[in-house]
């Protein structure tokens, strides 16, 4: 026989679970929703389900009549759930107004349900709100000492419905917990409160300690163990405590911050208001009720739920399709979207062409590439100072961009991809309402990112290149500008990271006559460089038993020389500086340093007098696109048993440190030890000895000879192990390092702003390519009037993209208030040197905090 069921309050956040539960059943039972309320959106779903809707009021008793004088179940869920918890939130009007729906509203549904119906009520655990001391496992048959209106009503209710002759089954409830998919969230529950917060990365603040002892259920068995009671004729007329983990607020919090460690925990130590009480749940359990879901489970989900439409902080997120299933006839990929879509757009576009150049004001763009590559360009319209970022993008991949987000797509080979829209696309809108043309992208930048742009790695040719951090586009670090006007050549800094190979490097090849001819960074100004090169001289005649007469050494980007100086002076006769500026070349030729004016490839090897003894390469390894052929020809250079030694910045301390402004066009790469030794066993190259040295902020030192049975020292392993342990294979190390670099720019420009606020007057110190970076980066311009240089090459000129004027000292007439040293690493010989200049001397790294 069929029955008629009626859900009263059918759109909260109980009711919409309870009604998808008996959606398998409206087929052959009667199923009425009944709220106050009206939501579309749900309302269509019932309709869906097969479940009647009817919207009106506990408190219209017309309408009462109408849909529950004849109901066999009634699930009684209405009320005013936006309660005060606290006595002082709480207010005369508002508990008037809870007490009447409660009250009135609950004997409007007593006096017309028929005698036969039953009715199925949900009271609350809040109940016991006045209990002075820690009660723990109270069971149905405690006399209930409620204090708010909330509570206070539900107690009545109780009262009223025990009085009216139906059967009924009252579930006091713990608090309820749970994802809804159904309902706008609970969010004020504290289980739900939190794992919000987590899924945040916020701070979940536990008052005394969180101490307090709560009972919780979970939502999805609440609303079971409701279904169970309207379908159960045995059980009648009874009271269960409806709850399942008794927990303290504080290990809730903790569960939360093993979902996601990122939560912060605050606990305040005041003293506990009430130290709680829970309900016992033994006469549940005894009807043999199963309970399904966990907290640990709940809290997992709710965090994973809300994190992954919020959590994703990129303006431009890629991904690649998950749960991939593969068998016989090929393979089946899942991509997640963060929204519903309506509409899917069908895209080609030749190589070489280029899409977009505009920005969606509220729709967020989801793009699945099917067939083909392209770079993205894009950029945030939300801040001034937002970088202009590129990635690629590959067969497969997903992107998925934010709304007021510009973006450009330039096709790097014939592609196909699908456009996921939510709203509307119409062509003729086009410019007016989805879509706002910007130019992010200019034909001639285009052309240059498709010369420019690389695909592979350098070191081991792998595909496998993963963002690091981008910088946005700037300018070649040391091509000063001569005038103000000068319009500066942009390109995107941006490090990657091979997963293959472990090696780091940029995204774009710039070509290396623009960075190299003409180079103003001349090694031999600074002292610190020149004891450096002075005492590695004499370690390697030591221990390599070099003599002035007969033994040959060669230095590549030999700059001014300054590393074959302390050999010149042990009167060594063979030596060569191998040098692509013209103007090191010729200043190292007339120092009487033998110089060759050109870049180390297979041409000018034809020129070369070869069996050198030591082959030198200090920090000229990062700036090489070919590598290999640089390789290739320093194995040509040395004799059978000569030694190749290589200096570079090293990677690891570059993460560790911070020191993202070591990154500039003319570094192509980022080393460890890891990826080197890979790099060399190509060319069957043995790294015999590693050294870390202190040049650049910290650097490594490798020794390699040609033969591949060349005895390995301990250092190796041991500094390999090291690099392991640091996390040099693991991605996440790459993108922590991001995150805390992006932190580093909000820093700054906010420290800098409070140096500036009283008009103070500063100045720069020094202008070495990494101010380039660091400066470009953070935007700061105006800021700085000058840059002060010792280098004379670089004085009367100007720091590219941001303009600053940089000049000699004798040039300032004034003391200014701050010298910002630019050129951290030289922070103690520069303040020694020029205490006249400004009152306080800071090194720009400590506006980074
Ligand atoms: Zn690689």
């Amino acid at each position: 026989m069929s029955k008629k069921i009626v859900i009263v309050g059918a759109l909260g956040y109980l009711g919409s679970e309870l009604c998808k539960l008996y959606s398998g059943e409206s087929w052959f039972n009667k199923i009425v929703a009944i709220d106050s309320r009206f939501v579309s959106e749900r309302v269509s779903q019932l309709k869906d389900w097969n479940i009647e809707f009817h919207q009106g009021h506990i408190l219209d008793k017309e309408f009462i009549k109408t849909n529950l004088g004849d109901a066999d179940i009634v699930h009684h869920l209405a009320g005013i759930t936006d309660v005060a918890y606290v006595k002082k939130e709480s207010n005369i009007d508002k508990d008037e107004e809870i007490k009447k729906i409660a009250i009135e509203g609950t004997n409007n549904i007593l006096d017309i349900i028929p005698q036969k119906c039953k009715i199925i009520f949900p009271s609350t655990h809040v109940i016991f709100e006045g209990l002075k001391e820690m009660k723990k496992n109270i069971d149905e048959n405690e006399s209930p000492c409620p204090i708010l209106a909330y509570s206070s009503s539900k107690v009545q209710n109780e009262k009223d419905i025990k009085n009216s002759g139906n059967n009924y089954v009252i579930l006091r409830l713990g608090s309820v917990y749970g994802y809804s998919s159904t309902d706008t969230m609970r969010i004020n529950i504290m289980p739900n409160l939190f794992s919000k917060i987590a899924s945040q990365n916020g701070t979940i603040n536990l008052f005394s300690g969180g101490q307090q002892i709560k009972s919780l259920v979970p939502l999805t068995d609440v609303v079971r163990f409701m279904k169970l009671m309207g379908d159960n004729n045995k059980i009648n007329r009874e009271i269960f405590n409806l709850t399942k983990e008794t927990v303290t607020v504080k290990e809730v919090a903790e569960i939360c911050k093993k979902f996601n460690p990122k939560t912060t925990i605050k606990i305040t130590e005041d003293e506990t208001p009430n130290p709680g009480y829970s309900l016992s749940n033994k006469k549940l359990l005894n009807t043999g009720f199963k309970f399904f879901y966990s907290l640990e489970e709940s809290i997992s989900t709710m965090i994973k739920q809300w994190s992954y439409k919020q959590n994703n902080f990129d303006l431009e997120y890629k991904s690649r399709g998950e749960k991939e299933f593969v068998d016989k006839r090929g393979k089946i990929i899942n991509y997640e979207l963060t929204e519903p879509i309506n509409l899917i757009g069908y895209i080609e576009s030749i190589r070489g062409s280029m899409r977009a150049n505009h920005y969606h004001p509220v729709q967020e763009q989801k793009v699945l590439l099917v067939k083909g590559q392209f770079i993205s360009i894009y950029k945030s319209l939300l801040s001034k100072n937002s970088p202009k970022i590129t990635h690629v993008i590959n067969e497969g991949d997903s992107v998925v961009t934010k709304p007021n987000v510009a973006h450009t797509m330039v096709f790097t080979k014939d592609s196909i991809f699908l456009n996921l829209v939510r709203g509307e696309r119409e062509h003729e809108n086009y410019g007016i309402t989805h879509t706002l043309p910007y130019s992010l992208v200019s034909d001639n930048e285009k052309k240059e990112l498709l010369k420019n742009y690389k695909f592979d790695c350098r070191s081991c040719g792998g595909l496998n290149l993963k963002r690091v951090v981008s910088l946005g586009y700037q300018p070649l670090a040391n091509n000063l500008l001569k005038s103000k006007n000068q319009e500066d050549e942009m390109f995107p800094l941006e490090m990657n990271y091979c997963s293959d190979c472990h090696n780091c490097q940029l995204s774009v090849v710039v070509d290396p006559k623009k960075m190299f001819s003409n180079y103003l960074y001349l090694s031999s100004t600074s002292k610190t460089f020149r004891e450096h090169f002075e005492k590695a001289a004499k370690k390697y005649v030591k221990e390599f038993k070099l003599s002035p007469n007969k033994s040959y050494i060669i230095d590549v980007g030999s700059n001014d020389g300054v590393a074959l100086k302390p050999f010149q002076n042990l009167k060594f006769k063979n030596i060569l500086g191998i040098e692509p500026a013209k103007n090191l070349a010729k200043a190292a030729n007339k120092e009487k340093i033998k110089t060759y004016n050109g870049f180390l490839d297979k041409e000018s090897l034809k020129k070369i007098k070869k069996n050198a003894d030591l082959v030198l390469a200090s920090n000229v390894f990062a700036h090489s696109d070919d590598l290999k052929t640089m390789a290739e020809c320093m194995f040509k250079l040395i004799k059978k048993d000569g030694t190749i030694i290589i200096e570079i910045q090293y990677l690891l301390n570059t993460l560790k440190d911070l020191t993202f402004d070591n990154i500039y066009h003319e570094h192509y790469n980022y080393w460890s030890l890891t990826s080197l030794i890979t790099f060399f066993n190509h060319f069957g190259g043995k790294i015999f000895r590693a050294e870390k040295i202190d040049t650049h902020g910290g650097s490594l030192r490798i020794y390699v000879k040609k033969n591949p049975k060349t005895k390995v020292e301990k250092n190796v392993s041991e500094l390999l192990k090291k690099e392991e342990k640091f996390g040099i294979k693991n991605y996440k190390v790459y993108q922590d390092f991001s995150r805390k670099v992006y932190n580093i720019r909000d820093n700054v420009r906010k420290n800098i702003s409070n140096l500036k606020k009283n008009n103070n007057k500063i100045i720069g110190y020094g202008s070495p390519a990494k101010a380039t970076t660091a400066l470009n980066f953070f935007g700061i311009s105006n800021e700085i009037d000058f840059i002060v240089e010792d280098n004379k090459l670089k004085q009367g000129k100007f720091l590219p993209g941001m303009k600053i004027p940089i000049i000699s000292k004798e040039f300032l007439k004034q003391k200014a208030d701050y010298s910002l040293v630019l050129a951290w690493n030289f922070f103690n010989e520069i303040k020694k040197k020029n205490v006249d200049l400004a009152h306080k001397f800071i090194s720009i790294k400590d506006l980074e905090i």
